[in-house]
């Protein structure tokens, strides 16, 4: 990887190594060989993050006899889904807020299939033996100011009335779980949410695959997609597979169906890792409940505890580049991650002298409703989940079984809701998808510095149930 310039962007980013601090573990496994000929399938999935991994397991576990074969471009959990925060939420909506706002009329068996989906991820990961600092944390979303107490304080009483287990905090109850001079207040939710080391999880789903026989190769790009009698075919530089069905799974990377090109579009997302922290240092910050934080802006940070007492403090800026452009000298941003570590220090002063180890940034598949949607082509033999936006790691798995569901052809629960049946409003063309992402990033920011005041460009967007977010 290109070392950036500016590794010093801050004294704190000194040493911090341009790499990924998940991927960068003893626990890593060996790649598998990469496709080399013709081969056939039942069910071909492409993609191997969360997303694909779920649905070739679940594939086997709902019938044992389908043969599924796995195609990854690079190494199973190498982008989003080896790189995140690993805040495993149980909302399929990208939080509770926004899918009131989106799928009232829903919302209470979405929440009890968000809560189911979380329990089996739970199971599964007893089940089958992951080693994956699974941690039930639960979740404090904090305040920085007081528009957004005001705004926690309306979420508290809204969630409370969906009979959610939710804590109003006020300054010092806050500060006495996590201290911070910068928070006035918060909300905590002790079941919503477990943390995870998310590269282990990716590999642990990889391992339960390939031992349930679900074959996988690696270093194996989906360049075509072609209709072949009553199945597809799926081409890579070396080899094809034959399958009855393929479920897409490519997240923010240029998909393989034309229609879904203005649907996505990718959003870097940029994270610290600390060194450990010290007995002292930890008791300085408390965070003995060791929740998954974020704070409430639009522009919002999220940051936890590693198995070790690191903290990984990740967020603010989602930075888009113009044309959908993705590559990996984007994952190093001095801009940012000096930023990023500016904005740590103010909220844990206490902290002062502490080193990051790690830098890194990631793409996310960020659509303008912020929660996954769905759909077939190909008469059917071809299913898609996309737009998880920056909330995928649980979510994926519900998104796993919707498109086994609609590839199965049979109505389920899952297909029948609203959210799975309609999909968002695209994002438009080029030049105008930048001139749009940039005037609302830039509108947001404002709207944090002055008390949460929306402007017209965001009003109207927020008419149309339009947005962008990370
Ligand atoms: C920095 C960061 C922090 C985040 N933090 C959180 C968090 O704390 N909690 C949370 O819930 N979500 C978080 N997310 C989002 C979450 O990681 C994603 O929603 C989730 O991992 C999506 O899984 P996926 O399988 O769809 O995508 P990916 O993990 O990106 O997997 C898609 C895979 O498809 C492969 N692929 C693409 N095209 C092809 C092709 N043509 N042929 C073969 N393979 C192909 C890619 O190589 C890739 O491995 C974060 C994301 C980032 C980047």
């Amino acid at each position: 990887m290109t070392v950036s310039a500016g590794r010093s962007a801050h004294p704190a980013l000194a040493d911090a190594e341009p790499a990924v601090f998940w991927l960068d573990d003893p626990a890593a496994p060996e790649p598998v060989p990469a496709l080399a000929g013709p081969i056939e399938a039942d069910l071909l999935v492409v993609g191997a993050g969360y997303s694909g991994l779920w649905t070739a397991l679940r594939a086997v576990e709902r019938d044992p006899s389908r043969s599924v074969v796995v195609l990854e471009t690079r190494d199973c959990g190498h982008e989003a889904s080896g790189r995140n925060g690993g805040f495993v939420s149980a909302s399929l909506t990208h939080g509770f807020g926004n899918g009131l706002a989106r799928w009232p009329g829903e919302l209470a068996t979405l929440d009890r299939l968000g809560d189911d989906n979380l329990r089996d991820i739970s199971d599964t990961i007893q089940r089958r033996g992951i080693d994956c600092d699974w941690e039930q944390t639960g979740e404090l979303s904090v305040a920085t100011a007081p528009h957004q107490l005001a705004e926690l304080e309306e979420l508290a009483v809204a969630m409370g009335r969906a009979g959610h287990d939710v804590e109003l905090l006020d300054a010092a109850a806050v500060r006495q779980r996590l201290d911070s001079p910068t928070y006035v207040g918060g909300l905590a939710d002790p079941r919503g949410t477990a943390l995870v080391h998310p590269a282990r999880l990716a590999w642990g789903l990889r391992r339960a695959c390939l031992d349930l026989g679900v074959r996988i190769h690696e270093h194996s790009r989906v360049t075509r997609l072609d209709q072949d009698g009553a199945g597809l075919v799926a081409h890579t530089s070396d080899g094809s597979v034959r399958a009855g069905r393929v479920a897409l799974a490519t997240n923010a990377f240029p998909p393989l169906l034309r229609r879904l090109r203005l649907m996505t579009v990718p959003v870097y997302d940029y994270v610290l890792m600390s060194e450990p922290l010290s007995p002292s240092q930890l008791s300085a910050v408390g965070w003995a409940g060791r929740e998954g934080v974020g704070d409430s802006a639009n522009q919002f940070h999220y940051y936890r505890l590693t198995r070790d007492n690191r903290i990984l403090w990740g967020g603010y800026d989602a930075v888009y580049h113009y044309g959908s452009r993705i590559e990996r000298d984007l994952e190093q941003s001095d801009r940012t991650h000096g930023l990023l570590a500016r904005h740590f220090f103010e909220t844990f002063p206490q902290l002062e002298g502490l080193r990051f180890s790690h830098r890194w940034g990631g793409v996310i598949d960020t659509c303008t409703r912020f929660a996954a949607f769905f759909g077939t082509a190909y008469a059917g033999r071809a299913a898609y989940a996309l737009g998880y936006t920056g909330l995928g790691v649980a979510a994926t798995r519900f998104g796993a079984d919707v498109m086994l569901d609609l590839l199965d052809g049979e109505p389920t629960q899952r297909t029948e809701l609203e959210m799975v049946r309609r999909r968002p409003l695209p994002f438009p063309p080029e030049p105008a998808r930048y001139a749009g992402i940039q005037l609302t990033r830039w509108s947001l920011n404002r709207a944090d510095r002055r008390g949460g005041r929306r402007n017209p460009w965001l009003r109207a967007l927020d008419a149309a149930g339009l947005g962008f977010d990370s």
